[in-house]
């Protein structure tokens, strides 16, 4: 951090609470390897550096939604094994290749598109293949395992499985009764199928216990110091902090109202903090009148709307304020959880809102 450059808006990446997050996922699901997944820039906060962390803690294994983000990942991170969730649609098929990614297969139409493929090739080709046990969302249905299972061994004729995989739909919920009817559909599964490893926990389901973890789970929000199964205490360390510079200090007397569509009326003589984080960097506007920003570790409501560079915070009472003075949306004293309640929304949408617009800070990993 360079706290001398005048900076408006900065989101600051612990990369070494970043690794102790990685670190507690091996505790918890060892002996399963632990991948990094890192789709969407790595939740917002850089993808490359986020990757190097992770691979100096251990890591050589990555998750990406995207095509462009595994090529990007696999600039930065020439060794590792990439594995691309969106599947293999056919116009992928020859980046995916070139680039040395790992299609996670979605369908049997992808399967065989990707046998087709290493035919063409003339050599074997890696891939996961996704089984669908409740998500409804991408992987092979029902149906679809059943064919697989009764030909799998012309169906995935050149395809090297290195992974059979599976998501839940409810881990943040440890009392949910879908975590465990999934986890039987995926034991059923795989013992229909050829055997490889085989992968099903995200960060909920490392905190459901081993008899989730198979052979390597696939944390992406824990890393990021997300509280995942909202607890007491967060097993996971805070891994980013967004903080804006207060602009200016006035005082506003009882009656006067705060920013556009006067949505904000003082009750009585109250003092404002103009801060430079709007929803231009991703703040979500459904926090204006709702949410709080905490400055010199005192939580201040934000009053009035969210504008596009501004927001304004209620500090009455919070003295030693001054332009100099940072506010913090979310960190130490404002939690991820609390900043994503406050806009009806998840902490996964809180960090991949933020835009290029607020410059990411990353400090030391450290061992
Ligand atoms: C995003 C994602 C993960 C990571 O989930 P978290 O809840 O962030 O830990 C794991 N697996 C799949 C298939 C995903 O899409």
């Amino acid at each position: 951090m360079k706290p001398s450059d005048y900076e408006a808006a900065r989101l600051t990446v612990r990369l070494g609470a970043i690794q102790a997050n990685y670190r507690l996922c091996q505790r918890l699901a060892g002996p399963a390897a632990v991948s990094g997944v890192v789709k969407a820039d790595a939740y917002g906060c850089g993808l490359a550096p986020v990757a190097a962390a992770l691979a100096e803690a251990g890591c050589d294994t990555y998750f990406v939604a995207r095509l462009e983000e595994g090529i990007a990942l696999r600039k930065a991170q020439p060794a590792a094994r990439i594995f691309v969730l969106d599947g293999a649609a056919p116009d992928t098929v020859p980046a995916l290749i070139s680039n040395a990614l790992t299609p996670v297969l979605n369908s049997l139409a992808e399967v065989a598109g990707w046998s087709a493929a290493a035919s063409a090739v003339k050599q074997d080709l890696e891939a996961a293949i996704h089984i669908d046990t409740g998500m409804s969302r991408l992987g092979l249905p029902a149906e679809e395992l059943s064919l697989l299972a009764k030909d799998w061994k012309k169906r995935l004729d050149g395809i090297r499985v290195v992974l059979w995989m599976s998501h839940l739909a409810c881990a943040d919920d440890p009392a949910a009764k879908m975590n465990a009817l999934q986890l039987d559909r995926f034991r059923t599964a795989l013992a229909m199928l050829p055997s490889a490893p085989a992968s099903f926990a995200s960060s909920g389901g490392v905190l459901l216990g081993k008899d989730y973890a198979f052979d390597m789970v696939r944390p992406g929000i824990g890393l990021y110091g997300g509280n995942v199964q909202n607890a007491q205490t967060n097993p996971f360390q805070v891994a980013a902090v967004l903080e804006g510079r207060v602009l200016q200090l006035r005082r506003i007397g009882a009656g006067e109202s705060v920013g556009y569509g006067a949505t904000f009326r003082a009750k009585r003589p109250t003092v404002l903090a103009t801060v430079a984080l709007g929803y231009a960097d991703g703040l979500m506007s459904a926090i204006g009148n709702r949410g709080h920003a905490a400055v010199a570790g005192l939580r201040a409501p934000i009053a009035g709307r969210v504008s596009m560079d501004l927001t304004t915070l209620d500090v009455t009472g919070i003295d030693g304020l001054s332009t100099d003075s940072y506010a913090e949306y979310f960190g130490d004293t404002i939690s991820l959880e609390e900043a994503a309640k406050a806009a009806d929304t998840a902490a996964y949408e809180i960090l991949t809102s933020l835009t290029p617009r607020v410059p990411r800070h990353y400090q030391g990993a450290s061992p």
